[in-house]
């Protein structure tokens, strides 16, 4: 298993919509499995395809607590079939806007159907922090992230700062 580097704000690669997985096959397990070590390195809760630079339907999510035993999920070609009307706030994060945390409010559940680590269609009914964090992770799917999601004044000042560090990094 491989760590990746991530692609952090603003490269627009964050902003390229995903293209649908059409095969299962050992090299997109594989894919998976660095996906999952890259994220628990980071470390975070979620990662997409994309947050490595590739724009693929595919993410990774473990919500185990530290000291739990991991309980890594995979989701390939993800899909929201259904959202609740009741909303939830959460704070939220993302690996590729590191140390920048805001409160989201999204629909408290959702349904979401996919393939797994194996090929096979589930779906699952999705509610507290496993539903946000699938509404954040099929965001970046989409060329959407969660700074998206707040007010313009603030999306504006974390671009800004992000902008600026990318420019003094570059030099
Ligand atoms: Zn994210």
């Amino acid at each position: 298993m491989t760590i990746k580097p991530l692609i952090i704000l603003p490269d627009p690669v964050l902003r390229q919509v995903s293209k649908p997985i059409e095969r299962v096959d050992a090299d997109l397990q594989r894919l998976a499995d660095d996906m999952l070590e890259t994220m628990y390195d980071a470390p975070g809760i979620g990662l997409a395809a994309i947050q490595i630079g590739l724009p693929r339907r595919m993410l990774v999510i473990d919500l185990a607590k530290e000291g739990e035993e991991k309980q890594p999920l995979v989701f390939i070609n993800p899909e929201i079939v259904s959202s609740s009307e009741d909303r939830s706030v959460y704070e939220e994060g993302c690996l590729s806007i590191p140390d920048y945390y805001a409160e989201v409010e999204r629909p408290a559940k959702v349904t979401v159907k996919y393939l797994n680590r194996e090929g096979k269609e589930q779906s699952v009914e999705a509610d507290g922090l496993l539903a946000t964090c699938l509404q954040h992770e099929i965001d970046h799917l989409n060329g959407v992230l969660f700074i998206d999601h707040i007010s313009r004044l603030k999306r504006d000042m974390v671009i800004k700062k992000f902008t600026k560090a990318a420019k003094s990094k570059a030099l």
